[in-house]
């Protein structure tokens, strides 16, 4: 990378190497207030941080977490349904 920025006392490569553990929240809260304020200041760390946010989110969904959110919304449907052949 030809531009190494220093933003909030980080280097964007420290950044980038500690955004997995970011959006896990596996880093202390002063660490993660850091790379916050950095990604706050640096256009390039944002724009890399927010694709690479979605995409793990859109691999969660994939997995576990949908499958939860899919019984809740079936759950919703059923009650609905019992309801509207009842009444
Ligand atoms: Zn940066």
């Amino acid at each position: 990378m030809a531009i190494e920025r220093e933003i909030a006392g980080m280097r964007c490569g420290e950044v980038l190497a500690e955004l997995s553990d970011y959006l896990d929240g596996d880093l202390t809260k002063a660490r993660s207030a850091q790379v916050e304020a950095h990604l706050h200041g640096c256009d390039v760390c944002e724009r890399f941080g927010s694709a690479f946010a979605s995409a793990i989110q859109t691999l969660r969904h994939s997995g576990l977490g949908f499958g939860v959110a899919d019984s809740t919304v079936f759950e919703r449907l059923h009650a609905r349904l019992g309801k509207a052949t009842q009444e």
